[in-house]
């Protein structure tokens, strides 16, 4: 009787209050869901995963333990744990420019990453200059005097190496019908800053330099593939953003699809010639800083590991390694013919 007597009261005396209390309740109840979705953390704007996979139809929630934040959907799994600079899409990793956070219980990523990694391959469609795909310009690196790794005792320079697979990758491309240009296509030294250089003179629509990597430790293996950090993001080696970090490069147009190529080339990498996947790096690499088209630079393995080494010298294994290449420019490819 009392509240119904309140209820009529409030009705009589205040139906305007009523109406603007109603359009304040949700003013605020907005806002709450808007700070949840996207927060501020030293300088920097973090969106909430369980938002983003919404914006991409996935479904959002904790695993093991509470320690794993996936998203998911029919065809894709994202996994990113609490603090780190990595995430693994479909179990291939790739690094952020900054470690995850969590809040109230929900992760965030970076905003930054977000657009860098999970929109440039998820939903490309997003980002406007859809790149053109018809000439490829293929720079095996070193040349010359410039060996590059090494492997002494199994004869293997890295020079020579990259030259052929960088042939064996031209062929497959011109019979699939593709122009190609190669920044070298003997074994001459070339500087560095000549070969995006190149690429741009001829207009060139995709750049990807080859090479193998070596390490003091005989154990080093497997493929990364790198692609041009973003502007104020430390690269990949490094933990946090330095002070050069906020340059702005021209190769920096072409992030989306820097990191749409490098996602496709690093997974048909490993699906074809196994792991372990060292994962989708970012560098500022002189061959990738200037470049007017999308690029990305591959590290086909270590030429200092004795197993990797006694493959290296077959062609099969060679021609096995041209073919994943070809594999992952093509579905490149056919990503973009899918964006209208
Ligand atoms: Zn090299």
């Amino acid at each position: 009787m009392q509240v119904g007597a309140l209820e009529g009261s409030c009705l009589r005396f205040a139906p305007f209050f009523r109406w603007v209390f109603v359009l304040w309740f949700m003013m605020v109840s907005t806002e709450v869901v808007a700070q949840r979705a996207e927060i501020q953390h030293e300088g920097r704007t973090y969106i909430d995963l369980a938002t983003a996979g919404g914006q991409f139809g996935m479904k959002a929630y904790w695993l093991k333990g509470h320690t794993i934040f996936r998203l998911r959907s029919q065809w894709t799994n994202v996994d990113l744990g609490k603090e780190k600079k990595i995430l693994h899409l479909n179990g291939l990793p790739i690094y952020l420019g900054f470690p995850t956070i969590e809040s109230s219980g929900r992760l965030y990523m970076a905003k930054a990453d977000y657009q860098h990694v999970l929109q440039s391959i998820l939903t490309p469609q997003a980002f406007s200059g859809k790149p053109g795909f018809r000439r490829i310009v293929i720079d095996a690196g070193h040349g010359g005097k410039d060996l590059g790794a090494k492997n002494d005792a199994y004869k293997l320079y890295e020079k020579d190496l990259n030259l052929d697979v960088a042939r064996r990758l031209k062929s497959m491309l011109e019979t699939a019908g593709y122009e190609v240009v190669m920044t070298r296509n003997s074994d001459v030294y070339i500087p560095l800053e000549r070969r995006p250089q190149i690429a741009n003179r001829e207009n060139g629509d995709l750049f990807i330099s080859i090479h193998f990597n070596a390490a003091g430790s005989s154990t080093a293996e497997g493929f990364e593939t790198f692609a041009l950090t973003p502007q104020y993001q430390a690269s990949s080696k490094y933990s946090k953003p330095g002070r050069g970090d906020s340059a702005r490069f021209d190769g920096n147009e072409q992030d989306p699809w820097n990191t749409l190529l490098g996602y496709h080339v690093q997974r048909s990498l490993v699906k074809r010639v196994g792991g372990p996947d060292r994962g989708l790096k970012r560098a500022r690499f002189l061959v990738l800083k200037h470049l007017d088209c999308p690029g990305v630079l591959v590290e086909l393995g270590f030429v200092s590991n004795p197993a990797t080494a006694q493959k290296l010298r077959t062609a099969v294994f060679r021609q096995t390694l041209a073919q994943s290449l070809f594999d992952g420019i093509a579905l490149y490819g056919k990503r973009l013919q899918r964006i209208p």
